[in-house]
């Protein structure tokens, strides 16, 4: 095949861009990424030839390799892994497959990136840092027991690449970078030495560097000879020490070296939040070094979020993609467990269902839960911080992890009535602080604070000074029904049902008075019902309301309009639901409606008003009104009347 000139797919470019023109002030990292896809390569083949021999062509020494060359003004980094066939190059280098990091390219254009590195740094931009410090990138690669032709990659960073098959001796991939004029400093030996001992001491193949010693030739009694020329000798120094950093003891290990090695395999440009380093023994041995990140990843949400915990076993990598070390919800956590009792030759199909890895999850979820624990009665500052980063995704736990329930209700918060914007209450707190003649634990749910806090239908449990609970994150509806109760309280929705809200004796005296109102406004209420009977299923007097004139409820098992509208979203097919019309009989409209009832029951005036007093309660609750048309001009009409009544025409 001939060489042939191709384009970065659009996103690529992108990124390219903004790599060498907005990203990182420490241009250095770029080693560490090529150091980090060397690596990577090395762990699947070596993974790989435990079932394939034939891999290895007859060489398991893995090394990866950095030759400066001052002369050519090159740096190149050899490894001996996997290596890549044509069509994988292609794949890997200058596409961007994931969708939502796609999507969040998109979103970048629109941000001033140049001032918040951060944001692009949470995604590695790994391969393409390459064009940081130099302005040409020459990639030789053959795939590890691939018979065929290798590939040569060849790109300047402009938008195009070029590809075509050469020959390669050794299998892995070659990077060579062709170094800008003022990026020659990462040529020097002892530049290259501290940048691998910083960010890559942890590696776990040998990084290896040739330095050349100068050295006076030797005599026969094996001393030096003075005054002889010296010698140039060639010896291959390895720059990192290996060690595993999770399987040293804690007390080792510093601070720095927790960091950078979180940012390896995080990609993250921040520090982690927090750092969990254990050793699990007993009925299961294994290693964990798991971090809690500061801010979440763009992609938290999306389908092809990467979980973020590695399985080694004995040291050895075996994948990054172990779906049942980690349930969903914790999906933010990074780090690597390393266990010592599955076989390292362990396939990814057995580790599906394999025991030891059950155990591992049991261990690593009761640790990750018991942390935060730990971190919301010691440091709740911190946990606030936490939970409004990660505080969705843990509530996802509470529908999907039963047998955490009990600690999990209590480290979830929420919003509320007595709370300040952007404060939280946690379930434990909200009953602590319940008057003793509430109880119910009462919430009210909708799209954001705004929505929620005038609803008329909080009226009732502000007047008696009971707190509501803002469930204001679409996944709150999920969780408020895996929750159903805390500390034996129900959890009752204030949109839903009949509110118990009275003491005995209130509730006495109110029937008495209900049942009063109740023959008074018998015939409006009938009325009505009959006006509205396409758009309500029922008419009735409330118990909720004590300042507005009425509000739309829901059966205690029907939807409503939040989960209504939630589902809509989610284009699921909604059946239209009817749903409850309360009328608060001590407001003053009630009176006047009874009125023109009694005087002329086929008043067109009554029957308009009916309509309105739907659409108000459509639009308290943030609902869009059927015919806003004809409510406006309704409107119109009122104020019209009003206004000649006052200006006595
Ligand atoms: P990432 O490492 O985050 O996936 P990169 O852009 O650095 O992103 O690399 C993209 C892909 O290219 C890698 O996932 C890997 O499949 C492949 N790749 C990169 N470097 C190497 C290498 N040295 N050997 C084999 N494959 C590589």
């Amino acid at each position: 095949m001939t060489k042939v000139t191709k384009h970065f797919q659009t996103e690529v470019q992108q990124l390219l861009d903004l790599v060498i023109h907005s990203l990182y002030s420490n241009k250095e990292i770029f080693l560490r990424e090529l150091i980090s896809n060397a690596s990577d390569a090395i762990d699947k083949a070596r993974y790989e030839s435990h079932t394939n021999q034939e891999l290895l062509e007859g060489n398991s020494e893995w090394k990866i390799k950095i030759v400066p060359d001052k002369d050519a003004g090159t740096l190149t980094i050899f490894d001996n892994g996997i290596g890549m066939s044509m069509e994988e190059v292609e794949a890997n280098i200058g596409t961007i497959a994931q969708s939502g990091t796609r999507a969040f390219l998109d979103n970048l254009k629109e941000l001033n990136v140049a001032g918040h590195p951060e944001m692009i740094g949470q995604f590695g931009v790994g391969f393409y840092a390459s064009f940081m410090a130099a302005d040409k990138v020459t990639m030789v690669t053959r795939r590890a027991g691939s018979k065929s032709a290798a590939t040569r990659w060849e790109s300047i960073g402009d938008g195009t690449y070029t590809i075509e098959e050469c020959e390669k001796e050794a299998r892995g991939t070659e990077v060579v970078l062709h170094l800008k004029e003022d990026m020659r400093e990462f040529l020097d030996e002892w530049r290259i030495r501290s940048i691998v001992k910083k960010y890559s001491d942890y590696v776990q193949y040998p990084v290896v560097m040739d330095i050349t010693r100068e050295e006076l030739p030797q005599g026969i009694d094996g001393k030096p000879i003075d005054g002889a020329e010296k010698i140039k000798k060639v010896e291959e120094e390895t720059l990192n020490s290996m060690k595993a950093i999770w399987a040293r003891p804690k007390s080792e290990i510093t601070e720095e070296e927790y960091i950078e090695f979180y940012k390896h395999i995080s990609h993250d440009y921040n520090k982690p939040f927090r750092t969990i380093h254990y050793a699990a023994e007993g009925t299961s041995e294994f290693k964990a070094l798991l971090y809690i990140p500061e801010q979440k990843p763009f992609d938290l949400f999306s389908q092809d979020h990467r979980k973020g915990v590695n399985l080694y076993v004995k040291r050895v990598f075996i994948t990054d993609k172990c779906e049942n070390l980690l349930p969903d919800y914790l999906r933010f956590v990074k780090g690597v467990v390393d266990s010592s009792d599955l076989p390292l030759n362990v396939s990814r199909e057995i580790l599906q269902e394999d025991v030891q890895i059950k155990r591992i999850h049991k261990n690593l979820v009761g640790k990750i839960l018991g942390t935060l624990v730990e971190m919301k009665e010691k440091t709740p500052d911190d946990y606030l911080k936490f939970y409004k980063e990660f505080g969705t995704v843990l509530k996802e736990g509470l529908h999907f992890d039963f047998a955490n329930k009990e600690k999990l209700q209590d480290l979830v918060l929420f919003e509320s009535s007595k709370t300040e914007p952007g404060k939280y209450v946690s379930l434990k707190e909200y009953v602590g602080r319940m008057p003793e003649t509430q109880r119910e634990i009462y919430f009210i749910s909708g799209t954001g604070r705004n929505a929620v806090e005038n609803s008329p239908h909080l009226e009732i449990c502000r007047k008696k000074g009971f707190e509501v609970l803002f469930m204001i994150d679409p996944i709150d509806e999920w969780a408020v029904q895996s929750l159903q109760e805390y500390d034996g309280k129900k959890l009752k929705s204030v949109l839903k049902g009949e509110l118990e809200v009275d003491t005995e004796e209130e509730k006495k005296e109110k029937e008495t008075r209900t049942e009063e109102a109740k023959k008074q406004y018998l015939g409006i209420l009938e009325f009505i019902k009959e006006k509205l009977a396409d758009k309500v299923k029922e008419v009735r007097l409330s118990t909720r309301l004590t300042d507005s004139a009425c509000c739309l409820v829901a059966d205690e098992y029907g939807l409503d309009a939040n989960m209504e509208r939630i589902l809509k979203a989610m284009n699921q097919d909604v059946p239209e639901s009817k749903r409850i019309l309360e009328l608060n009989p001590d407001h003053p409209i009630m009176g006047v409606l009874n009125k023109m009832y009694e005087k002329e029951k086929g008043s067109k005036k009554l029957a308009d008003f009916c309509e309105l007093l739907f659409d108000q309660a459509l639009l308290t609750e943030g609902s869009p009104i059927r015919d806003p048309l004809r409510f406006t001009m309704l409107i119109s009409e009122l104020m019209v009347l009003e206004g000649e009544s006052l200006i006595g025409k």
